[in-house]
């Protein structure tokens, strides 16, 4: 097995999914025979739930909200299949589909949601949606921090000062 770390094994493949993690770990050189042994591994270590303890969980969640509850890779993927559903439907057909005046338009917004610095704080962080603008950073994305780069306001680079 290549030299990857639980953590990196769970990171990848929470942040990407189970096909993703097959592709890195074949690139990596890892038996696909070993896989598994891989997942379950990583799974033991990372939730002490089985997988059928945590669908019965998910479905209890979703009773309590009257909504649906899911990981949000699982509804990330759900709108990537609803944005190809519009784009395939729109190339395929002359005559007016639902989706027409903007098919054209998904996968640039698809990628930039991906990237978006702000949907990460809001979804993974959790934050609330920062409102006072960072007198230096404008409003402005401009980078990741790291040691040399870092704002002496607090903002963190995003342009927005942190609340609360
Ligand atoms: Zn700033």
């Amino acid at each position: 097995m290549a030299n990857l770390t639980l953590t990196e094994l769970a990171t990848i493949e929470n942040v990407l999914g189970e096909p993703a993690v097959r592709e890195v770990l074949q690139a990596r050189g890892v038996k696909l025979d070993d896989l598994g042994q891989v997942f379950e591994l990583a799974r033991k270590e990372l939730s002490p739930l089985t997988k059928p303890q945590a669908e019965e969980m998910l479905q209890r969640l979703t009773r309590h909200f009257r909504d649906p509850v899911m990981p949000l890779t699982k509804f990330c993927k759900t709108m990537q299949t609803w944005a190809h559903c519009i784009q395939d439907s729109v190339q395929e057909s002359t005559d007016y589909q639902h989706g027409q005046a903007y098919a054209d338009h998904l996968g640039h917004i698809l990628m930039d949601i991906e990237k978006s610095n702000l949907l990460a704080r809001l979804f993974y962080g959790q934050e609330k949606l920062r409102t006072k603008k960072c007198p230096v950073h404008n409003g402005h994305w401009s980078g990741i921090e790291h040691d040399g780069n870092t704002c002496s306001h607090g903002c963190e680079l995003t342009g927005w000062l942190k609340e609360g």
